[in-house]
């Protein structure tokens, strides 16, 4: 084992610190400040769309990129200015970079050969790695003789036998059709947790990123927009960047009178009109998920703690477990999802319609 970088308390794993990282390719800068503290053993996802930054970041951790400014540390130490091969951390790449002229025991096995380990212990760390990855009887194929999921399977044990600090994993499953991807994200979550390694995860995908992450930073433009567990980001979004990046959501733009000592927010056309907590005197948006709302064809009474809504069906979809209304209301067209009955016929495009959303589910942002 490489023994450049000092490990955290329980010896094998390290949390990974970035302080104040801009990193610019000429002109463009790409990195805009970035400060994260990574747990030891934690599963952190770096989310974001396309070109938003977080590669570079994670490349960057590798020691593949430098930063113009910041530092990025693991476990106690300072590592910004140690080659990729002093810095105990393993890769894998989103094509994987397999050797297709080895068999999978030689890929495994290669970072132990390059490190003279000796070959007594590097067939027991072989052996052991391709266990954890369900592919000892296939040690003796080539890359091209597996299926894609197999191929990531020897790509990370090849990541796991050099017993890195940090396991960095850039678009891992994008490779994968969408069956695979999600028995490769269950697979990489339990191997994660059995070994709880430091694990960084780079993914453009919500869904990935929600269903594996103990934690995840949400990245735009160059800059980190919020972090936090899933369920945080989706319930109490910082701005609207993440309200809509994370899930479907209802944007609904207007201003806050105060009534009485009351907030009420109004949107643009007086179409919605909904009161909010006073500490959200300053909203200029409202958001509201699709799921959080309730349609119904006849005119119904507010109900107690609900809100409603009037307006009319613009279109309808039918995405299996639910139907998806856009109903406009006003100048608005509000998404509704509502939960597909077998047999019970969805409400007809045209249809006037009452919406009601309970409250507690409006998220108030300042922006
Ligand atoms: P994707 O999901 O598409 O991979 P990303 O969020 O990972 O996107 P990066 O690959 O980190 O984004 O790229 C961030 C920005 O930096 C992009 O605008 C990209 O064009 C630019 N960039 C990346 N590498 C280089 C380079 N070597 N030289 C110049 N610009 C680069």
């Amino acid at each position: 084992m490489n023994n450049n970088v000092s490990t955290d308390t329980n010896g094998r794993n390290a949390g990974v610190t970035l302080k104040g990282i801009s990193l610019s390719f000429g002109r463009t800068r790409v990195l805009k400040g970035i400060d994260l503290k990574i747990n030891s053993g934690e599963f952190f996802a770096f989310l974001g769309p396309s070109g938003c930054g977080k590669t570079t970041l994670i490349r960057l951790i590798a020691g593949f990129e430098s930063a113009q400014a910041g530092e990025v540390r693991i476990g106690n130490q300072e590592i910004s200015h140690l080659p990729p091969w002093s810095r105990n951390v393993g890769m894998v790449f989103q094509n994987y970079a397999l050797w297709p002229h080895m068999t999978v025991r030689r890929n495994v096995a290669f970072g132990l050969e390059e490190k003279r380990v000796p070959r007594n212990e590097i067939n027991e760390r072989v052996n052991a790695a391709l266990e954890l990855v369900g592919l000892s009887d296939l040690a003796d194929r080539r890359p091209s003789q597996l299926s894609g999921g197999q191929q990531q399977r020897v790509a990370l044990a090849r990541t796991i036998v050099i017993e890195p600090q940090v396991l960095l994993l850039d678009e891992p499953l994008s490779n994968l059709d969408a069956k695979l991807r999600i028995q490769m994200r269950r697979e990489l979550r339990q191997l994660q947790r059995k070994l709880s390694l430091t694990t960084i995860f780079v993914t453009h995908d919500q869904e990935e990123a929600n269903s594996t992450a103990d934690r995840i930073a949400v990245m735009n433009d160059g800059i980190v927009q919020q972090v936090g567990s899933p369920m945080d980001l989706y319930d109490r979004p910082a701005n609207l960047f993440v309200a809509g990046f994370l899930g479907v959501a209802n944007v609904v733009e207007g201003t806050v009178t105060l009534q009485e000592g009351k907030a009420l927010f109004r949107s643009t056309d007086s179409a919605v009109a909904v009161p909010i907590g006073e500490s959200s005197a300053g909203a200029s948006h409202i958001v509201f998920r699709p799921q959080n709302m309730t349609i119904h064809s006849s005119d119904v009474e507010a109900l107690p703690g609900m809100l409603r809504l009037v307006g009319r069906v613009n279109h309808r979809e039918f995405l299996g477990s639910v139907v998806r209304y856009r109903v406009a209301v006003g100048e608005h067209f509000l998404l509704v999802d509502a939960s597909y009955q077998r047999g019970v016929e969805p409400i007809a495009e045209g249809t006037p319609v009452t919406l009601s959303l309970k409250k507690e589910q409006i998220i108030a942002l300042e922006q």
